[in-house]
């Protein structure tokens, strides 16, 4: 909506709304008048409170006028066009509704129409200024997502009260946060191919290689409930794996986010939305390398978005699965021990995994229990010895663990969804990681824009009284 009050050419409606916002803080000093002039002087601490207790209703007034000056002319209008059939319609009524905005509590005067053909009532007001058909407006839902996102909703709402001085009830925030986040998808949540490709232009290369393009995927362990009464159910959660990706892109001394998604979702699903999110990757413009730990599924999956790329195992990983060996097969010799593991990964550093292999299968198993772990490790270096050529990837720039990921999946999933008693049904455990998701690749703000559409498109539809 253009905003036309304090134009020059309008000096009366200025005028008019200076009045009318200065009898607004008339009565705002009036109500504060009695708790400030008190005989015993207030502290800054007291004085403030004082403000911010009646600060919602200050501001939500000013808020008021501004809006009654600014659409004078809508106010007094009694015919308009039928906003589905173009016919002119009657004013019906006055009608007044009360909103809520980041300033506080308003009440929006205005002329109600009825097109007899449609049968469908209607307000030009409530179009110009893009009201929500919730009560609470659009910019107090789109902070209220962003507390959501950090909180769990009981905090949220407080937290929320205490910093706009306007309440969210609990329910009203679960029944938003279901709204936004069962409409979104991943075509929200990743950003648009054009995006993507400016966040890569923006990179300082190293010479004229291309930059790097690390996909990292990973799956982390999501406290889950069945459907059903919280109580009723008590003690029947159980951990569900929730698979990600994350790609970011490695510039010659930076590293910039391109997107994030976690779902609790099974290897095809995953493998779907990683492929939505390869399509939007300009890839003759990248090096990309792909990493991930033993998991078969993920390589499977990452191999189909990515194909031809370069593979890393993530060497931390690896190191982890040499270290169980040794302190199983010389656990009474940490030295022993230690100086195994060291000799294994410089071969393996330096592509002679070959020579780790060979000696894994003349060492002689402590027992039984050694000798089997000996076969899996075995089996583990030779399904991933085209992935652990690692001083040729540290040689390209590449990177040669994937902290990245694991880092993405500590901030995006635990520090939200793994709290203590917190157990989650899937779809709202999904509906989460989506809004975080959304919040970490910087899509939030157009995909609430999305649904501020949405929401706009619909409401006409049921103005039907
Ligand atoms: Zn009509």
């Amino acid at each position: 909506m253009s905003c036309a009050l304090l134009q020059t050419n309008q000096p009366d409606k200025l005028a008019m709304y200076r009045d009318n916002a200065h009898r607004e803080l008339d009565k705002f000093i009036d109500r504060l008048a009695p708790k400030l002039l008190q005989e015993e002087p207030l502290t800054l601490r007291e004085i403030s409170d004082v403000f911010q207790e009646n600060k919602p209703e200050m501001l939500g007034g000013l808020l008021q006028e501004f809006i009654q000056t600014h659409l004078l002319e809508q106010h007094s209008q009694i015919i308009c066009e039928c906003p589905q059939c173009g016919k002119p319609s009657y004013k019906k009524r006055d009608s007044s509704r009360r909103i809520d905005t980041r300033q506080g509590t308003s009440l929006v005067e205005r002329p109600y129409f009825y097109c007899p053909d449609c049968k469908k009532g209607f307000s030009p007001v409530d179009e110009a200024l893009e009201l929500a058909s919730r009560k609470k407006q659009y910019d107090l839902q789109q902070l209220a997502l962003k507390y959501l996102a950090e909180m769990p909703f009981e905090k949220a709402g407080e937290l929320f009260k205490e910093a706009t001085g306007v309440s969210f009830s609990d329910n009203r925030l679960h029944s938003l946060f279901a709204e936004f986040t069962d409409q979104m998808t991943i075509e929200d949540v990743i950003p648009a191919a054009s995006d993507i490709e400016q966040r890569i232009a923006g990179l300082a290369r190293s010479g004229n290689r291309r930059p790097i393009l690390a996909v990292a995927s990973d799956g982390a362990h999501m406290p889950t409930r069945p459907e059903g009464k919280r109580d009723a159910k008590r003690g029947a959660g159980k951990y569900k794996e929730a698979k990600g990706f994350r790609i970011y892109a490695i510039g010659r001394d930076d590293i910039v986010q391109i997107a994030s998604w976690h779902q609790i979702q099974d290897a095809d699903e995953f493998s779907r939305d990683l492929k939505i999110a390869a399509a939007r990757i300009p890839q003759d413009k990248v090096r990309i390398c792909l990493l991930g730990d033993g998991a078969p599924w993920l390589w499977r999956c990452m191999e189909e978005s990515f194909p031809g790329s370069r593979q890393i195992l993530d060497y931390y990983h690896c190191m982890e699965h040499l270290h169980a060996l040794a302190d199983a097969q010389y656990g009474d010799n940490p030295d022993k021990a230690l100086s195994w593991v060291i000799g294994a990964i410089g071969h393996i550093y330096y592509d002679e995994t070959g020579l780790v292999i060979g000696g894994l299968r003349r060492m002689k198993p402590k027992d039984d229990n050694v000798k089997e772990q000996i076969r899996k490790l075995i089996g583990y270096l030779k399904n991933n010895q085209h992935r652990t050529r690692y001083d040729g990837a540290k040689k390209g720039g590449y990177p040669i663990g994937s902290g990245g990921i694991e880092s993405a999946n500590k901030f995006i999933c635990h520090t939200r969804l793994k709290r203590s008693g917190a157990w989650w049904l899937k779809p709202n455990g999904n509906g989460m990681l989506r809004l975080r998701c959304s919040l970490v690749n910087g899509t939030f703000d157009e995909a609430f824009s999305r649904y501020v559409t949405r929401d706009q498109a619909k409401k006409f539809l049921r103005t039907n009284t």
